[in-house]
């Protein structure tokens, strides 16, 4: 959504779980910016390495080059003042601050375009993010679909094991799921074997106790 408020600041997240088009959707919103020749900055988290260390990346290999800062606080010390949209993206790895700074340059009457996971491989709401949809005059939430079943994905699903909140990687870690479809950690993950087994263990004995008939058929038998 374009909002066009005259020249008051305001802050815009765009918010879902991996492969959304949240790096695709914030890119197009700059480069409108740009065509509108307003003068345009770019942020990235230095976490995020993963395909350009001076470039904001899609995973549909959308470009758009940006600056590292290691935490939101930088932004402030490396923003040309004179820029009137400020482009964050990956906020979720920009730590608490990024509500502050957020605010601070909407209030400036920057337009604040901010683009991250708003949950984690758990499903857990995934601080900053929810804080600053409170703050936001404008929030877009992007699904992926679901490489389970096709449906919209709102999780983003860790696919081996570790404990860490932060793993960064991207097709061979992490992949889209909808509700249905997450397994969040492997809690859920053992709890759903031992279900099963149990299902199992019933099967068995069913199978055994299960009465059998003689339909007259020689050699054969019906289940009831
Ligand atoms: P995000 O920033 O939310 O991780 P990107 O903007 O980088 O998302 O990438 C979105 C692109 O990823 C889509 O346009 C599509 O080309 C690609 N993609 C790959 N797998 C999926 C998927 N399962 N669901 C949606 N898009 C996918
Ligand atoms: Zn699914």
């Amino acid at each position: 959504m374009d909002i066009i408020t005259g020249n008051v600041g305001w802050i815009e997240v765009i918010c879902g779980p991996m492969f959304s088009g949240k790096s695709e959707e914030l890119i197009r919103r700059l480069r409108r910016s740009m065509i509108a020749r307003k003068r345009v900055e770019v942020f990235k988290p230095i976490i995020d390495d993963r395909y350009s260390a001076l470039e904001i990346v899609s995973h549909g290999d959308l470009r758009m080059t940006s600056q590292v800062v290691n935490n939101a606080g930088e932004i402030m010390d490396q923003l040309d003042w004179r820029s009137e949209v400020v482009g964050i993206d990956e906020a979720n790895f920009m730590g608490p601050q990024l509500v502050d700074v957020a605010q601070r340059l909407a209030d400036s009457g920057k337009q604040v375009i901010v683009a991250g996971l708003d949950t984690d491989y758990l499903g857990r709401p995934f601080p900053p993010i929810p804080e600053l949809l409170a703050y936001a005059e404008s929030i877009t939430k992007t699904l992926a679909i679901c490489v389970r079943c096709g449906n919209p994905a709102k999780h983003t699903q860790r696919l081996r094991g570790s404990e860490d909140l932060i793993v960064v990687g991207a097709a061979e870690l992490y992949e889209p799921r909808c509700r249905r479809c997450f397994e969040p950690g492997i809690p859920k993950q053992a709890e759903m074997d031992f279900v099963k087994a149990r299902q199992a263990q019933k099967t068995d004995h069913r199978e055994e106790s299960r009465p059998r008939i003689h339909t007259g058929i020689r050699g054969t038998e019906e289940e009831v």
